[in-house]
């Protein structure tokens, strides 16, 4: 069924000349994807490209849950994986009410590059269950849950395919994945999931591990066009986990962060926000808007703001056509996935804007993920400074083969990240050959 979906969406892609807006996610994901095969060095025969342009497996899953009320409700869920080449599969599992099984087959294959970016042993893989959590209690909410694990147990497990926090769930939904698996195996078996509570098995340092990430790129980036963090001006769309700590990381080098917002909107102040005190602002609030001393302004000003770096953390599709020309920043830092139209990346490889990619700059998460799986599987935990240097030599070493292959190549730095990524999985692949 999924190839099938796969094969027309292919053919669609390449029959049609549309724009991006026109795409669904796993029609963008190809797209990408055959924008990178010509760079591809050696070149990859056909056959096995067109393995990569698919998810190797899709499971669908319908499932009654019992609600409080006591009706039974059914629900559909989805577990993708893109590829197991170069290890387990990996990735996060959202609940939405707009989740599609298209969109879980691009994300999964999103994260297959972004784990070969960082070169961690992992393939790609994403999940999720159409649902509209909020309007769920939280005993539901445990119920789902636990039969969706229950539903997708015969493809997940520490060595084959292991699920991490995504949209709408968190370190408690982690936690019951990793219970109820647990109790069909007999034994505790805290590898299956990662971003869980440390107290069953999570990392030190992983709620900080995106935006700490992040900004080991910024400071790359940052040394090699020669400006000084040190009172560079920087600007911060989407003040949650990836974006609010990302601020207090840069704002501790010397930056100076000038505005910030979140979906109610941004506040900003040429002479300096203390993001610390934004944020309890934000956490007596519900926004960073009203932050005493700053202007008020919309989200679609905040991002053509003059400033140094821009930190897009909120949502997919902010820069386009429509405003890549009229954005101020040096640099573009992309804690969000897919904050970037393929539109803009041209217009802003064209402006000499430097991007950094959103499969390099938040790899951060996946990594620390990575490493939470190793002290799991080992039975031997890290302290937070062995975390945090082993993640910098990570992003250090990819940030540096990243911009080495745009450069060799003369291409944009997102393309230069696929370029790689897709590189060392096809050659895994190759290695490994075609069963039987
Ligand atoms: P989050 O829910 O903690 O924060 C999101 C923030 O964005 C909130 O402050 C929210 O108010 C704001 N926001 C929502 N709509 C907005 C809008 N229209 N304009 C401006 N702000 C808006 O989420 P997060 O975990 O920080 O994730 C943010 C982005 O980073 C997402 O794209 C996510 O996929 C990506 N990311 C996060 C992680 C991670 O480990 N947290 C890892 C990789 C990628």
């Amino acid at each position: 069924m999924a190839d099938r979906a796969a094969t027309s969406t292919m053919a669609s892609v390449r029959d049609k000349e549309v724009s991006s807006r026109e795409l669904n996610p796993l029609e963008m994901a190809q797209r990408q994807f055959d924008e990178a095969v010509p760079y591809l060095d050696p070149k990859i025969p056909e056959g096995y490209l067109a393995k990569l342009r698919m998810p190797e497996r899709v499971l669908v899953v319908n499932f009654p849950v019992i609600m409080d009320d006591g009706s039974i409700q059914m629900f559909t869920g989805y577990r993708a994986q893109h590829s197991t080449a170069c290890g387990p599969a990996k990735g996060g599992i959202r609940y939405h009410p707009q989740v599609t099984m298209e969109e879980v087959c691009a994300l999964a294959m999103w994260m297959t590059w972004k784990c070969a970016v960082v070169g961690i042993p992992y393939g790609g893989a994403k999940g999720g269950v159409v649902c509209d959590p909020k309007q769920l209690s939280e005993r539901e909410i445990e119920r789902l849950t636990r039969r969706y694990t229950a539903e997708i147990s015969i493809i997940i497990g520490p060595h084959k395919d292991i699920p991490a926090p995504d949209v709408n769930t968190n370190p408690q939904v982690m936690a019951w994945i990793m219970d109820t698996y647990s109790m069909g195996v007999g034994y505790a078996a805290p590898g299956v999931t990662t971003g869980k509570p440390i107290e069953i098995g999570g990392s030190l340092g992983r709620r900080e591990a995106t935006a700490r990430g992040t900004v080991f790129c910024i400071r790359r980036a940052a040394k090699k066009l020669g400006i000084d963090l040190e009172g560079a001006e920087v600007v911060v769309q989407g003040y949650g986990n990836a974006g609010s700590i990302a601020a207090q990381l840069l704002y501790e080098d010397g930056a100076k962060i000038i505005a910030v917002s979140d979906s109610k909107g941004g506040i900003y102040n040429p002479h300096g926000l203390d993001p610390n005190e934004v944020l309890r602002h934000k956490r007596e609030t519900g926004s960073v808007v009203g932050f005493p001393g700053a202007d008020v302004i919309t989200n679609e000003e905040l991002l053509v703001l003059p400033c140094d770096i821009l930190v897009p953390a909120a949502l997919e599709k902010q820069l386009h056509e429509g405003n890549a020309d009229k954005v101020k920043a040096k640099i573009i830092a992309e804690a969000a996935n897919g904050p970037t139209e393929p539109e803009a990346d041209h217009i802003f490889f064209d402006r000499g804007i430097f991007v950094i990619p959103d499969i390099l700059c938040n790899a951060g998460g996946v990594t620390v993920s990575y490493f939470e799986w190793v002290q799991d599987i080992q039975f031997f935990f890290w302290d937070e400074d062995q975390v945090n240097s082993h993640l910098e030599q990570v992003m250090n070493r990819a940030f540096d083969a990243v911009i080495a292959t745009a450069e060799e190549k003369g291409v944009h730095n997102r393309l230069a990240a696929n370029i790689l990524a897709i590189n060392r999985v096809a050659r895994a692949i190759m290695l490994r050959g075609i069963y039987p």
